[in-house]
């Protein structure tokens, strides 16, 4: 009888591996035992040879849900004496865990138990098992254990450490198990912060706010929540009024399955998503008559949608019994609120009512946001479910502070990179703060002390000022990485891409070396350098912030740029805003130069008559993404690239022609997305690679990725687009942390 020494390697800590492998090999009579290293977990297996053929195989079809195997290695050992298998104690430093686990959504089994009159967690909102449950939101210290965790101050009760000393439980050193005689309690308070009811009978009373169309702050995993009736206009507008969002849109929470078919169209590949361990938001197709209050998503052809992912959540829906808006409780850009007391502070004037609990929230944690194409998933926000798990990347440790908004961090340290979940804008002095304590958060948890320091160029952003005064603190070099770089080398490090690449970065706004506003980028990315070999022909951009806010302002500095005159971009404004304006860009007042195409995208939006003005950042681009799916075919408009710059004048002269004519707004969309797409060929024919990454926030656009990828392939280009990572600037930390760690490599 031989003996095997298996090798796991992935996300397989904190996701219930150990028992799953005790109960597996206690059910085939095999010897041996399972142990947590550094590097993974470390099995030895003794018996039968088709035992262990079995033991591999059911290793990986029946593996936990949460587990992710991303490497599997096995060799054979001399045979020793037989013993029955166990569960092994940590090795020594082994519980210096090298991945973080991230939160789980609630699993089928913990979900039955909730609704079994007969369990005695029957409507406990904090059950859990080894399979899923809080993780990274509780989690104060490693190694993870109760008492370096959130749930330190609940002591198990004598049935919940049976539980979790049996290793044929499924609770079986399931960290922050608990049950109503044990663990934490759900309190409802009013606005001015008064208890007025708590357990079973808080959870009735948030649900009553709910039905007379009241705004409830729930203390979810994550942090607050504002929830309200999505099925109510009222209750919609009223916190849209009270938060002060006029038009971006909300997601949706719906009870179960049916009800979120009901309402938009899933497939069998979204669903896998949207009922897996992560449980992210998806933008899904809205249906047509769905029982949604147009409020939500004002002229929003999609709907963000999501199940519960936690037993509260999923308690709370059954109660109410229909569709939930569920958005971040925060004010403006702040992060989310996550204490009760600062809740209650911070909150109070928004909120009419508070359902929360005793058990600390200790880091804010967003809910994810993805999109489904052709059975991928792309994030649009990474955050609960899938911050912190790392990334395998091999590299000299670098510490990387992001950008300005949809902030992240990164630390690449022992062959991985750990992205933080989205941290949101860092205007705010709590922006700041959480931009601070999640670096010092990781870093900890990781025992990592990086050689070297990496931001954004841009010399504003508050992640600059922070990582100069860290690298001053910390006397390491700081690296400060070009904006678009960043994106092209997220990308690169997703897919483990060395290059050259060529990179299209097309987004807003990024600082450019030369003083001007950089966003149509064409860069061939090769190591820890870049070279610029294409952009947009520069435009001016009067007012400069000011223009994402009015995307008339764009099309007016087009217009100027490259038709010699306002032409159709006058419509937007009067004669004398027209008088102003001109004078602004003919002085250069105020009036920076930019390459963006995402300004190229406001422009057009404003021109084809969609949008003058925004109400959020991307709204403008949106409205002409929508408009351009029902133009689909509509041919094209022709750009011209000559000596590395995209000239869009033919592209204008084509669009006021059609206007003239009275052209349909979603074949003008049409064309110009499918001009965009021919210029990302145009530009990969000049490069002349072999492999084209497309990155930077306008490729959150859908169809402008898949008509760019798709005339990529029929050029025989092969193209890589971001994933698990977003296009958008939530990814600059990890290209930020590629660039520097090759950077002192290269050294
Ligand atoms: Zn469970
Ligand atoms: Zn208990």
């Amino acid at each position: 009888m031989p003996r095997l020494r298996i090798q796991v390697q992935g996300v397989v800590q904190g996701v219930g591996f150990r028992p799953f492998v005790y109960r597996l090999a206690r059910e085939l009579r095999l010897g041996g035992w399972v142990q947590n290293r550094p590097e993974g977990i470390r099995i030895e297996v003794q018996g039968p040879a088709s035992a262990q053929e079995d033991f591999l195989h059911r290793l990986l079809s029946e593996a936990p849900r949460a587990a992710a195997i991303t490497a599997i290695r096995s060799e054979v050992l001399p045979e020793v004496e037989a013993a029955p298998f166990e569960i092994l104690t940590s090795e020594s430093r082994g519980d210096r865990l090298p991945s973080i686990p991230a939160d789980l959504a609630i699993c089928p089994d913990c979900e039955r138990e909730i609704l079994d009159p007969k369990a005695r967690r029957f409507r406990y909102p904090f059950t859990n098992c080894t399979a899923c449950g809080p993780r990274y939101s509780i989690i104060a210290a490693l190694p993870y254990d109760r008492p370096r965790t959130a749930m330190a101050a609940f002591p198990l009760c004598p049935e919940c450490r049976r539980e979790f000393e049996n290793p044929r439980d499924r609770r079986f050193h399931a960290q922050p198990v608990a049950c109503p005689r044990c663990g934490p309690r759900l309190g409802f308070s009013g606005p001015g912060g008064e208890l007025e009811a708590e357990a079973g009978e808080a959870l009735a009373a948030g649900v009553a706010l709910l039905q007379r169309g009241g705004i409830l702050a729930l203390k979810g995993l994550g942090g607050f929540q504002f929830l309200v009736d999505a099925g109510s206009q009222p209750a919609v507008q009223w916190l849209r009024d009270r938060k002060g969002r006029a038009e971006k849109p909300f997601a949706v929470m719906f009870p179960d399955r049916a009800a979120l078919g009901a309402a938009c169209e899933v497939d069998a590949a979204a669903l896998v998503v949207l009922e897996g361990p992560a449980a992210p938001i998806l933008l899904l197709p809205r249906r047509e008559g769905a029982a949604i209050a147009p409020a939500v998503a004002p002229e929003n052809p999609d709907l963000g949608a999501f199940l519960p992912s936690t037993p509260l959540h999923r308690l709370l829906l059954d109660s109410f019994g229909g569709p939930l808006v569920c958005t971040s409780g925060n004010r403006s850009e702040e992060p989310m609120v996550i204490g009760n007391a600062e809740a209650l502070a911070r909150l109070g004037d928004i909120a009419d009512g508070f359902l929360h609990h005793d058990r600390p929230v200790l880091r804010p944690l967003d809910d994810s946001v993805g999109r489904m194409e052709g059975g991928v998933l792309r994030l649009l926000r990474r955050a609960r479910g899938f911050a912190p798990l790392p990334l395998a990347l091999e590299g000299p440790s670098v510490l990387a502070l992001g950008g300005h908004t949809k902030g992240s961090v990164t630390l690449l340290a022992g062959g991985q990179a750990v992205v933080s979940q989205h941290l949101g804008d860092l205007d705010s002095p709590q922006g700041l703060a959480l931009l601070d304590s999640t670096v010092a958060d990781l870093l900890a948890f990781l025992e990592a002390n990086p050689q070297r320091i990496a931001c954004d160029l841009h010399p504003d952003y508050g992640s600059t000022h922070a990582a100069a005064a860290l690298a001053r603190r910390l006397t390491l070099p700081l690296s400060r990485v070009q904006h678009h770089h960043a994106h092209v080398a997220a990308v690169m490090a997703e897919h483990g891409l060395d290059g050259p690449v060529l990179g299209l970065a097309w987004d807003g706004s990024g600082w450019g070396p030369d003083g001007t506003v950089w966003g149509g980028e064409a860069l061939v990315v090769d190591g820890s350098g870049f070279r610029r070999v294409g952009h947009l022909r520069p435009f001016p951009l009067p007012g400069g912030e000011r223009a994402v806010r009015e995307p008339r302002r764009s099309a007016l500095g087009l217009c100027l740029a490259c038709l010699g005159t306002v032409g159709p971009a006058a419509d937007a404004f009067t004669l004398d805003e027209v008088a102003l304006l001109s004078q602004m860009v003919a002085r250069s007042l105020n009036t920076p130069l930019t390459s963006s195409i995402g300004r190229l995208f406001d422009a057009v939006a404003s021109l084809v008559g969609l949008r003058s003005r925004s109400d959020f950042e991307g709204q403008a681009a949106m409205a002409l993404e929508f408009q351009a799916r029902r133009g689909r075919g509509a041919g094209t408009y022709p750009i011209l690239l000559r000596s590395g710059q995209a000239d869009p004048t033919l592209l204008l002269e084509a669009l006021a022609e059609d206007l003239r004519r009275g052209a349909a707004p979603s074949a003008m969309a049409f064309r110009f997305h499918a001009a965009l797409a021919d210029l990302a060929l145009a530009f990969a024919q000049a490069a002349g690679l072999e492999q084209v990454v497309l990155s930077g926030g306008c490729f959150q656009n859908q169809l402008l990725s898949e008509l760019c990828e798709a005339r990529l392939g029929q050029g025989g280009f092969q193209v890589f687009r971001p994933a698990l990572y977003p296009a958008n600037d939530g990814a600059l930390s990890l290209g930020q942390a590629w660039v520097a760690s090759r950077l002192f490599m290269e050294r």
